[in-house]
């Protein structure tokens, strides 16, 4: 049986379109290794949306092409967001690579492997107006089964000024709300406890069928309907999408859990301006304050990108005060760098020192930190329910689990406490970024 390697680098929706692969190439008859030494085919899923992350694939792209060079037939694939951003650059610059093959070209994997097996260089790199997640479920392989991933979208419309995503992804179209029910039921029945449904604006998600639209918080009700499935998830929500509708359809729905990503970005009115991102602050504070009022359990996530084109002291200073005014539970940080074929790569200088937007985000990285650890810190004491996801990473004595709240919590192993359990624990203590707890009561062996 051939056997493929599979590394993965980027956002939730890759690490779905990896376990999508495996899913596709163990029904074509691979088998998967971990190790790369013992694969017929390496194929690395990568991400294009900042600079250091295509310098990673580059470099090790580079370092699994030695087991080419050990006698054996090895192809060697660039699937995902850098193959469909650099194209055919992607050959030029590392001629070793066989297969190239973008987002939409995941369906024909197993037969462009067939070719590339046969000599024949492989560029699929054409995005495709039509192609859907139908039929392509990503069977959770890539970590204990217990949380299943379902991309409920592909593309997106928004054409922020700082993204490659529109161009490496494609336009928006949504999977039919039947199929994301199936695939949803099948990873029920495959063990998962729980969902996440993923798009990149995936509360944006709208499918039209038999003349009337099916929206978000109809498809939140349909997944919730499903047996066996106790927690839902959805990454990531974008703000001017956010309706009353989609919070009344999460107050109604116990298993859709009280944590949402909301990506801020910028909390300077002029910044987001430029980032063509539709919203202003205001905006932003106001929806946070509905969702607060919604759900007063709710913790909230975000993601800010400082050093962006223009960004001066006085707009970072306003995202550094929004921190502390709307304390999110923790955040996903970055430093802008500019990705070529965007509008801002067209139209802005990318104009703030390196120096500055390095020290920018230290800032916000500390201020967040301590921030995490106050709202941790208060934590101690409650009464939690723990999904216990994976051993952790300290003890094999331990258990990693997350909160309803997306908390992850350490748990000592032990009778009835085990991965794939829900357990009610009491928080005992908090570290910077993880809480430490007591199992109190635990679910009965199956
Ligand atoms: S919403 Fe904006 S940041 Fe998110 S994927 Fe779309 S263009 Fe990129």
């Amino acid at each position: 049986m051939p056997t493929v390697y599979l590394e993965t680098y980027g956002c939730q929706m890759n690490v779905a379109d990896s376990e999508m692969v495996l899913g596709l190439l163990g029904k074509a008859g691979y088998a998967r290794t971990l190790d790369p030494a013992l694969a017929d085919v390496i194929l690395i899923n990568t991400c294009a949306v900042r600079e250091r992350a295509v310098e990673r694939v580059r470099g090790r792209a580079s370092s699994l092409a030695r087991y080419k060079a050990n006698g054996r037939h090895v192809l060697l694939g660039i699937t995902g967001c850098m193959a469909e951003h650099l194209r055919h650059e992607v050959r030029q610059q590392a001629p070793y690579v066989d297969l190239v093959v973008g987002p939409d070209g995941y369906r024909r994997l197993p037969g462009h492997i067939e070719r590339a097996r046969l000599g024949e260089p492989v560029e699929d790199i054409a995005l495709d107006a039509h192609e859907t997640y139908a039929g392509l479920d990503a069977l959770p392989t890539l970590g204990s089964g217990v949380i299943g991933h379902v991309a409920v979208q592909r593309g997106c419309d928004r054409f922020c000024s700082f993204c490659v995503v529109p161009f490496t992804r494609g336009r928006e179209r949504a999977t039919a709300p039947a199929e994301v029910v199936r695939q949803v039921a099948a990873l029920a029945a495959s063990g998962a406890r729980e969902v996440q449904l993923l798009g990149q604006t995936v509360n944006s998600y709208r499918f039209r069928e038999s003349g009337h639209e099916v929206g978000f918080a109809d498809l939140l009700r349909q997944v919730a309907a499903v047996d066996g499935i106790e927690r839902i998830r959805f990454v990531s929500p974008y703000p001017l999408d956010f309706t009353g509708e989609v919070i009344a359809a999460m107050v109604e729905l116990p298993k859709v859990c009280r944590h949402v990503h909301l990506p801020l970005q910028s909390a300077s009115d002029a910044v987001l301006q430029r980032m063509q991102r539709g919203y202003s602050f205001g905006e932003y504070r106001a929806l946070v304050a509905r969702l607060r009022a919604a759900m007063p359990e709710i913790a909230i996530t975000t993601d800010l990108l400082v050093g962006f084109c223009g960004e001066s002291d006085a707009d970072f200073a306003e995202t550094l005060a929004a921190l502390g005014e709307l304390r999110f539970d923790n955040a996903f940080m970055f430093a802008y760098s500019q990705r070529r074929g965007t509008p801002a790569a067209r139209h802005l200088p990318d104009d703030v020192p390196a120096e500055a937007k390095q020290q920018r985000l230290a800032h916000v990285i500390e201020a967040q930190r301590r921030i995490t650890a106050d709202l941790y810190r208060a934590q101690v004491g409650r009464r939690e329910r723990v999904l216990c996801e994976s051993p952790s990473h300290r003890s094999a004595a331990e258990l990693l689990g997350r909160t309803d709240a997306f908390r992850p919590v350490i748990v000592a192993q032990g009778a009835g406490v085990a991965v794939g359990r829900m357990v009610d624990v009491v928080i005992e203590r908090s570290g910077p970024g993880t809480l430490h707890a007591r199992a109190t009561a635990r679910e009965l062996a199956p």
